[in-house]
């Protein structure tokens, strides 16, 4: 580490205690930016990385609700708007019960370099609350939304700041946020992301993330002339992500054969097909049910409880081509790393933000194992929430071939912006440069040109 980085982490670190996940996501961009920073002292100079630390602004509020006992709940909300440099604030919205400032942070300061990649005008924000929507009522997660709501309005609006899902923030959460929104303010606009579509929302938006994913998978075997074909691909998660990264693996002739949720994780040797997957997606958007049904409805599979006693997921340490980890962050630790490798993992597409910590980066790096860093591989959600602002301001729907293709040719774009700058940097085939170089240089240049605000 040189001496730069060395001050920029010791002062990240002081202004920003026991922010963990966030001291981790920027040591990792700061580790890039040295081969920047050494060739181009413009940057240094004028401390762009040190501005792009500090978010714009940063607000904090009381969600007090009543839970269907009538008794009063108080939660914490926040918005994180990180940069809005090359466009207006753009993150999702995530609901668990582990969300605090840190984390939001950390989300917020990898959704900066992730947007800049998409080649759209979109800054960077993301949001959240500690409100844990598993097991409430419909009716509970309204009343939740709407005081959520009440308060994020005087922060947001078309041109301000957009935010979408996140974890526990799906169709049902936007649908309240949204109506919610347009009541207070009196106007109909595209101020959230990942609508229904019969009230503004994008097709194929629902899928984007997962898609967007395996594209930049195939994107990544490609350049060693192999294909997504005939593979076997682990998948954690079972939520958005999870689901249409195993709905695009098919359509791929890939062989999805895990899934998982906070309890465990559930095999099945003979592959999730498609006929399983629609069961497991109304199992999880529906019926809001748990991934262990899985193997009592298909008992050929196994299912596997989490057990907090090993340090380390035994899902990662089935054999496989391929991993999609796209459940939460730093869900593959060293240990994993390595039984994924020594499992033939050939390509790994983080669906998920950070999912892997550093020494399992440095392990994938270290086997010649095709990596691309989740600030790439899944930029596809955002990218087809940005276009769906533009089909908002158009006040027009375009149809699901056309946002596939663009989103298709956005996963592409992304791909080769990553080779190529990584190659340009004198570190080939490592994605995980590429990304922070590339995504840096489009916001880096912005606030040059915009001076010092
Ligand atoms: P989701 O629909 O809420 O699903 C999340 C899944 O991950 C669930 O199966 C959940 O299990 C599991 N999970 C969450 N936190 C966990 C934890 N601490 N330990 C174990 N399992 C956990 O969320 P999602 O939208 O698919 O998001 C998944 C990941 O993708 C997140 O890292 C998110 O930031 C990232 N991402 C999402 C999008 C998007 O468009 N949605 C875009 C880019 C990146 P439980 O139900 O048991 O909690």
């Amino acid at each position: 580490m040189n001496d730069f980085v060395t001050k920029l982490m010791s002062d990240v670190t002081a202004k920003n205690p026991g922010e963990l996940e966030f001291h981790q996501a920027v040591h990792e961009v700061a580790g890039s930016l040295q081969l920047v920073l050494d060739r181009h002292p413009k940057y240094r100079e004028a401390k762009i990385l040190e501005r792009i630390v500090e978010p714009e602004r940063v607000v904090m509020f009381r969600v007090p609700w009543v839970d269907d006992a009538g008794e009063v709940q108080v939660n914490r909300g926040y918005r994180v708007e990180m940069n809005s440099a090359i466009g207006p604030y753009k993150g999702g919205l995530r609901f668990h019960p582990t969300v605090y400032l840190g984390m939001l942070k950390f989300l917020a300061f990898e959704q900066v370099f992730k947007n800049a990649l998409t080649t759209l005008p979109l800054g960077a924000g993301k949001g959240g609350a500690d409100f844990d929507p598993k097991g409430r009522s419909n009716g509970e997660v309204m009343r939740f939304c709407q005081s959520f709501m009440t308060e994020l309005a005087r922060h947001i609006g078309q041109f301000t700041d957009v935010p979408a899902g996140d974890i526990g923030v799906g169709g049902r959460e936007i649908g309240y946020l949204f109506g919610q929104y347009r009541r207070i303010r009196n106007e109909f606009t595209g101020v959230l992301t990942g609508k229904g579509l019969n009230w503004g929302g994008s097709l194929v938006r629902p899928e984007a993330t997962g898609y967007g994913a395996v594209y930049f998978a195939e994107e990544m075997l490609k350049t060693k002339g192999e294909s997504l074909q005939g593979k076997t691909a682990l998948i954690s998660g079972a939520g958005n992500v999870a689901q249409y990264t195993a709905e695009k693996l098919l359509e791929m002739g890939a062989k999805p054969v895990t899934l998982s949720d906070s309890g465990g994780f559930v095999y099945d040797k003979e592959g999730i097909d498609a006929e399983k997957l629609a069961w497991v997606m109304d199992l999880k958007e529906v019926r809001r049910g748990r991934v262990m049904e899985y193997a009592e409805k298909f008992p050929h599979a196994q299912f596997t409880p989490v057990d907090p006693r090993l340090h380390h997921n035994p899902l990662w340490s089935i054999p496989a081509d391929a991993a999609f980890p796209s459940a939460t962050q730093n869900e593959i630790n060293e240990k994993d790393a390595d039984e994924l490798v020594g499992g033939g993992v050939r390509v790994v597409s983080e669906g998920a933000n950070m999912p892997t910590v550093p020494a399992g980066v440095e392990r994938f790096l270290a086997a010649g194992v095709l990596y691309g860093p989740g600030k790439a591989a899944n930029a596809g959600g955002v990218a087809v929430s940005g276009l769906e602002m533009s089909q908002n301001a158009e006040r027009r729907g375009w149809s699901r071939e056309t946002v596939n293709e663009r989103l298709h040719a956005i996963m592409v774009s992304i791909h080769d912006t990553c080779r190529v700058t990584a190659e340009e940097y004198g570190v080939p085939g490592n994605y995980m440069h590429g990304a922070n170089i590339a995504g840096f240089l489009k916001v880096a240049d912005a606030m040059l040109d915009q001076g010092v605000v």
